[in-house]
């Protein structure tokens, strides 16, 4: 049995109940060494094998699930902040199916949400945005010609850019072809729940200056969207006019009358 397992976005007791229980429970863990915690690794039981992924291959990971699997083991495989995102989980699952070997995904606090804790932000405010789109520039790995980041852009919703932060004046310069201007705000987050997190914060126009004078070069998030700004219009959810399956809202005037 394999358990993928995300392991959160930095801080050590960020990581699920239940994917503590299973690094506990593995007899091997197979972790991401360049964003995973290792302090995570603490709970592994005595005898737990420890494999660093980022010094590994696609099937030398693969090698190791095998043999642990033939050996009636479990294996964990720990992957940062949730694994679906730009996890290369697919890849693994499809292997093991092939192979016959049974896993199981345990989701995990992307960093995305780490960022919007650090930058106590919400991303999906009433009159301001009301979507997120997740992405990144393209680098060695490509991204479809439709989702380009100028056209995403053109949509000026609230936008976390992943893997980016090094590219950052290619960003700025197409989130400004799209709906973005020069003082759209934006944000830095560096490590985001780690002790040497960084918050960064400024605008579209300013964002090729933000990462320079500060050297991020990695492990950093790019946040954009007027969500960081100050104006936005109080949900329908709290009303108290508003009625909704689990609250009667009250009416208009106060109450009193029912004609
Ligand atoms: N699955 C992960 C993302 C893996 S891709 C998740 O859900 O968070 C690796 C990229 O994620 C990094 O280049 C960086 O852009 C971002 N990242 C991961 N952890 C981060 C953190 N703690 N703070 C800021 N960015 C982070």
């Amino acid at each position: 049995m394999v358990d993928f397992v995300g392991a959160g976005p930095g801080a050590a007791d960020l990581i699920t109940v239940r994917g503590r229980r299973l690094i506990r429970e593995a007899d091997c863990i197979i972790y991401a060494g360049s964003l995973v915690n290792d302090e995570l690794l603490k709970d592994a039981g005595e005898g737990c094998l420890i494999y660093n992924s980022a010094k590994m291959h696609l099937e030398e990971v693969l090698e190791v699930m095998e043999r642990m699997e033939a050996q009636g083991k479990r294996t964990v495989r720990l992957h940062t902040g949730d694994p679906s995102l730009y996890g290369a989980i697919r890849e693994q699952m499809d292997a093991l199916r092939a192979r016959g070997i049974p896993f199981s995904v345990c989701p995990g606090v992307s960093s995305f949400c780490g960022a919007a804790a650090a930058l106590e932000a919400e991303y999906t405010l009433p009159g301001v945005s009301q979507s997120v789109i997740i992405t990144r520039m393209e680098g060695r790995t490509a991204v479809p010609e439709r989702e380009k980041l100028h056209m995403l852009a053109g949509h000026g919703a609230t936008m976390i850019l992943f893997l980016s932060s090094a590219m950052a004046d290619r960003v700025q310069e197409e989130l400004l072809q799209g709906a973005y201007t020069q003082d759209t705000p934006c944000a830095v987050v560096y490590r985001a729940t780690w002790a040497d997190e960084k918050v960064i914060r400024g605008t579209v126009g300013e964002l090729c200056k933000l990462t320079a004078d500060n050297g991020i070069t990695g492990q950093a998030l790019i946040v954009v969207g007027d969500v960081l700004g100050g104006d936005y219009e109080l949900s329908r959810l709290y009303d108290r006019h508003f009625t909704t399956a689990y609250r009667e809202g009250e009416p208009p005037h106060g109450g009193g009358t029912t004609s």
